[in-house]
């Protein structure tokens, strides 16, 4: 179910939703006359690299995807920057400061959670581990390892996202 599905009434003056309205973006009120949008949510996530080469892989503690391999990230808060929310993620997951840290490429996923799925827009970026040697499970994370880019096993990529960032990852760095 995606969010426009979920909302049957409008949220300020709880109308039903008129029959062709349903499901779709924006929601159009014909009670009160409100129209609300349904957009992608942002997440960014980085490719963090140590002097060798390598990336950064966690290892999923929670679903969707648990147990997969994913790159530390997640959701971006209100008010804040996809550099910025980016940085507290990995901060909160693995422990990490960063520096150069560079767009990479975005593309959009879906994230299903207690039966809604939501439209996401993934970003990812390049950075460089200040002291990668830090790096350690913390939130939501069972375990890291450092892996190459070509050694990840793609069976094992948490997103589907993920896989064509990697292989972007991949052409640029060669
Ligand atoms: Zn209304």
């Amino acid at each position: 179910m995606t969010p426009a599905e979920l909302f049957r009434f409008c949220p300020r003056c709880a109308a039903p939703r008129p029959a062709d309205n349903h499901a779709q973006s924006p929601l159009r009120c014909g009670g009160c006359g409100l129209v609300f949008f349904f957009n992608p949510t942002v997440a960014a996530a980085a490719f963090v690299h140590d002097p060798a080469g390598r990336i950064l892989l966690i290892r999923r503690e929670k679903e969707p995807a648990k147990g997969k391999l994913g790159v530390p990230g997640g959701f971006i808060d209100f008010g804040e920057a996809a550099e910025d929310g980016m940085r507290r993620e990995v901060r909160e997951e693995v422990g990490l400061e960063l520096t150069d840290v560079r767009f990479l490429v975005s593309f959009p996923n879906s994230y299903f959670y207690r039966e809604v799925t939501y439209p996401v827009v993934d970003l990812y970026f390049t950075a460089t581990a200040v002291a990668p040697d830090r790096a350690q499970p913390l939130d939501a994370v069972v375990s890291v390892e450092w892996r190459l880019p070509a050694e990840v096993p793609p069976e094992e990529i948490a997103f589907p996202s993920m896989a064509l960032a990697l292989e972007k990852l991949k052409e640029k760095t060669g």
